[in-house]
């Protein structure tokens, strides 16, 4: 089914919405994203995505070339126009078409570009036996706080897990894991904390994390904001990953080796309920 998709300010049937081949977004990845989840046609955490956006454009000195305040409304739209139950909305802003040169155009027309896909977000076909990750070095550029469309080696790191027989890939650097390739590392150690690298740089600042860790309080699970290595990930109780369209999926073998008893485990399938619980409804 052809869906309605929205170009600066159009809404177009998808096969009729062009960008220019001298968009900055394609000829240097000179682009932000971001992926909002749907449930029940409404919104999962707008806001914290909506203020993420607003970061990556600050960083990158970006405009947005509508006002922020019709953001919600066209988010809302593009639901209703494509009847979307379940699943996505991708948003994707770039600098722009301009001569091709490194330098930012002085005067930019930003690209403004949102889609839906429908897909089951809650009934996860990997939930019954969680996800098995191979570690693959993390060699994305340094800036992983911004959320850029640079999405080559994460997608080379998902072929190379693939290849190994994995679901996904969990990312090291200088001995520590930073993240998933597309979504928030995390553990729990034997005595049920739980463990997640602290904001920086070397990451990006996920809107799943931040309420997880919110929820994890609330439920009287204690946590720790620091690195850990691949050895502490081997050896921990539980794994899990976190993102807007997975929520708290379960992590269940790393590099082969079985996570605790290489089942979901208990704290991450209680995160994962009272994380969809609490977030359908506050859902917009
Ligand atoms: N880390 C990376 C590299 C990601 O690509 C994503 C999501 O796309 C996340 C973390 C999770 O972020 P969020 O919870 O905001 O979806």
């Amino acid at each position: 089914m052809s869906r309605i998709v929205f170009l600066n300010g159009e809404w177009l049937p998808e096969a009729d919405a062009k960008v220019s081949i001298f968009d900055r977004g394609f000829l240097f990845a000179d682009a932000i994203y971001e992926v909002t989840g749907v449930i029940d046609g409404k919104l999962l955490e707008y806001e914290g995505h909506a203020a993420r956006l607003k970061r990556s454009i600050a960083e990158l000195g970006m405009h947005l070339p509508i006002p922020t305040e019709e953001l919600l409304d066209v988010h809302r739209e593009i639901v209703r126009r494509n009847a979307l139950k379940e699943g996505l909305i991708y948003l994707q802003l770039s600098r722009g078409p301009a001569d091709r040169d490194f330098a930012f155009p002085q005067e930019p027309k930003p690209t403004l570009v949102l889609f839906t896909q429908a897909k089951s977000v809650i009934d996860n076909s990997k939930l019954a036996t969680g996800l098995s990750v191979a570690l693959l070095p993390d060699w994305r550029w340094e800036r992983r706080d911004i959320k850029t469309v640079q999405l080559l080696y994460p997608s080379m790191a998902k072929m190379q897990a693939a290849e190994k027989g994995a679901d996904d890939a969990w990312l090291v650097e200088d001995g520590f894991v930073t993240e998933a390739s597309s979504a928030t590392a995390h553990v729990i150690d034997r005595t049920g904390k739980l463990i997640t690298r602290p904001l920086s740089n070397a990451i990006l600042h996920g809107i799943t994390r931040a309420s997880v860790l919110d929820i994890a309080e609330q439920a009287g699970i204690l946590y720790e904001e620091r690195a850990f290595t691949p050895d502490e990930a081997k050896n921990a109780a539980e794994a899990f990953i976190t993102s807007a369209t997975n929520f708290v999926m379960p992590v269940t073998r790393i590099d082969g080796a079985p996570v605790g008893d290489g089942k979901p485990g208990p704290l991450t399938l209680k995160l994962r309920e009272l994380y969809i619980a609490n977030k359908t409804a506050s859902a917009i």
